[in-house]
């Protein structure tokens, strides 16, 4: 398989999820790719209710894009792995080739239509 468009297109997206999660936190350097949110350590110092509300609102929004950030950078991580070591475009639970127009869609994709929907249910 001619992994190159797909390696090129999951390059693109690494660089661009990189930059998105660093605007959003901070990476977290002792687990690698797991990013923190800026917004988990507030620096409040005085208890102004309005503005912990406030925080906590932001926190919870953030940490909210923070996680799917993340999935889509280790989704992404791995498929550029799985193209190192030559299993990039195999289901991930039948081992059967993924089809050409859902890589096309989705190159990070970690599983065949037939699994679609059981891909939520992988481990990290
Ligand atoms: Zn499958």
């Amino acid at each position: 398989m001619d992994t190159t468009a797909y390696q090129r297109a999951l390059l693109r997206e690494h660089t661009e999820l990189e930059k998105q999660l660093a605007s959003l936190g901070a990476l977290d350097h002792t687990v690698v790719g797991d990013w923190v949110s800026a917004a988990e350590t507030p620096l409040v110092a005085e208890a102004d209710e309005n503005l912990v509300a406030d925080q906590t609102e932001e926190l919870i929004t953030r940490t909210g894009e923070l996680d799917v950030l993340e999935t889509r950078f280790r989704d992404v991580a791995r498929a550029l792995d799985k193209i190192t070591t030559g299993t990039f475009g195999t289901c991930e639970l039948c081992q059967a080739a993924i089809e050409a127009d859902r890589l096309a869609v989705n190159p990070a994709a970690r599983t065949c239509k037939l699994h679609l929907n059981d891909e939520v249910d992988l481990a990290l």
